[in-house]
């Protein structure tokens, strides 16, 4: 793949990325996302479009607004360089065919989801349900003879997740079990790879926090950025892993 490929992939996710920032800060605000344009919340100054390069802008600037000089949290980067990566990675995992678009736009709902539930423990039903109908529509018209792969993946972990509500309540939540119904639609049977991944990682964090910051087992902490973490590691490499762990049974 030549690279000017990989090139456009990775200023498609930074530029994203971007727009993702406003998706997170916006959306659980039910504000416009496109009206009006990027402020800084500290002074209100629209931002110019030469201040608002993914990445970039932020360094120059020092993580301060060119107006007011208040400091611009390093979260607006880091959002922009996590998706640049992942849209890399993907166009890496898909090269240039259909899949890359699918799995492009299920990185940009995962990365939003992830930091929306971070800061206010939502996972917002305007991504998951049009993301679990369009996300199921795709992976039929790619794939019309597995079409019970992605139905049953879809089911399946959202079942999974519902059981587990109901095993601990207050510990998942609806949003979790939507948000599966979601991942399985895109995943199909690597939806597995995903919730394993998940638990993984939540399982560590919470270890973490329990031990080294000492809080409370009771405390409440959102499980959507982990099941976000697992699905973009399974969309790029679910295959891989579970090969490899077939490959260990045989
Ligand atoms: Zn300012």
């Amino acid at each position: 793949m030549p690279y000017v490929v990989y090139a456009f992939s990775l200023l498609l996710g930074l530029v994203l990325g971007s727009f993702l920032n406003v998706v997170i800060y916006r959306l659980p605000r039910h504000e416009s996302l496109i009206r009006p344009g990027s402020r800084c919340p500290g002074c209100g100054t629209s931002i110019h479009c030469y201040d608002n390069i993914p990445v970039l802008s932020w360094l120059v600037l020092r993580g301060r607004c060119r107006a007011c000089q208040m400091r611009i949290s390093c979260r607006y980067p880091l959002v922009e360089a996590i998706t640049g990566l992942a849209f890399l990675l993907a166009m890496w995992r898909f090269g240039l065919t259909w899949p890359v678009l699918v799995a492009w736009a299920f990185i940009a709902a995962m990365v939003a989801i992830a930091f929306i539930d971070y800061d206010h423990m939502i996972i917002p039903n305007k991504i998951v349900l049009p993301g679990a109908l369009l996300g199921l529509i795709a992976s039929v018209a790619l794939e019309p003879q597995r079409w019970w792969v992605y139905v049953a993946g879809s089911l399946g972990a959202a079942a999974f997740m519902l059981v587990l509500a109901m095993l601990w309540p207050g510990g998942m939540g609806p949003g979790d079990i939507k948000m599966a119904l979601f991942m399985g639609a895109v995943l199909g049977a690597h939806v597995m790879v995903a919730l394993f991944a998940a638990f993984l990682f939540g399982s560590i964090a919470g270890i973490y926090m329990m031990v080294v910051q000492k809080r409370s087992r009771k405390a409440k902490i959102p499980f959507g950025p982990y099941l976000a973490l697992g699905a973009v590691l399974a969309v790029l490499l679910g295959e891989t892993i579970l090969r490899n762990y077939q490959s260990l049974y045989s």
